[in-house]
Parts: structure tokens; sequence; C-alpha cells
């Protein structure tokens, strides 16, 4: 049974998305249905399910993910942004493979909805 996420697919190269950057564990592609000017997801190369199915042992992977959000926003000249980590389907979380989402261009509201 295929029970591969579309992010697993991405980063195989077998489904074709917008790829802007990539390190030795992350991607940085453009998200399919943004919901700002600017809107790319940032995702582990090595699949972890949920922010919160983090362990000890994905700790260097977490923070490369911020890592690598903080500079695809310095390399864009982008200085404010939003950083999102969906958990939970009440939350908005549909893939179920770790992901940030970065979105900037436009004032963001707070609260968040
Ligand atoms: P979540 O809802 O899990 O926090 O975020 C999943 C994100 O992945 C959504 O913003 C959705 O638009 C994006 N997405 C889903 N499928 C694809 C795809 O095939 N390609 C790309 N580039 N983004 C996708």
């Amino acid at each position: 049974m295929e029970n591969r996420t579309i992010f697993e697919k991405i980063v195989a190269r077998e489904v074709p998305a917008e790829i802007l950057m990539e390190t030795d564990d992350t991607i940085v592609i453009k998200d399919i249905n943004p919901q700002a000017p600017v809107h790319v997801l940032i995702i582990p190369k090595r699949k972890i399910e949920h922010i919160s199915s983090m362990g000890k042992e994905d700790g260097e992977i977490v923070a490369n993910l911020l890592l690598a959000a903080t500079t695809f926003a310095k390399k864009n000249g982008i200085s404010s942004y939003r950083l999102v980590v969906n958990n939970g389907a009440l939350a908005g979380e549909t893939v179920h493979h770790l992901h940030i989402h970065l979105l900037a261009g436009r004032e963001m509201g707070w609260p968040p909805g």
C-alpha cells in the first residue's frame, strides 16, 4: 500500500514542485495554494510525521528547518514573515510530514484565523 506523503515524493523528485532552495537535510518549495504573496514550505528530507511526534533525536533536523527558513528569508531580502507549523486536523494540518510555512509579502492579522 502506498503510504508515502506528497512531500516524500517531492523530495524524491517523483512529483514536480518549484524547489527554491535545498540544504543537506531540507528543501524549500513554493506552496501550491499560496495564502500570501510569498508562501513557501520548508520540509525535512527525512520524514517526521508531526511536530508533536518530534523526539530528542530530531533536534538537529528541526533546528536545521528553522535555519533553512531564516536563510531563505535573508537570501530573498524578506525581513517580515510568519512561520507556521500546523499540528492536528483542527489546526489545519493536512500533510502528515512535518513542514514549516513561511508567509510574507502582506500584513498579517493577529490572532490568526
Ligand atoms: P498543512 O495544511 O499540512 O499545514 O500544509 C500543507 C500545505 O501543503 C498546504 O499549504 C498545501 O497547499 C500544500 N500542498 C499540498 N499538496 C502540495 C503539492 O503537491 N505541492 C505543493 N507545492 N504544495 C502542496
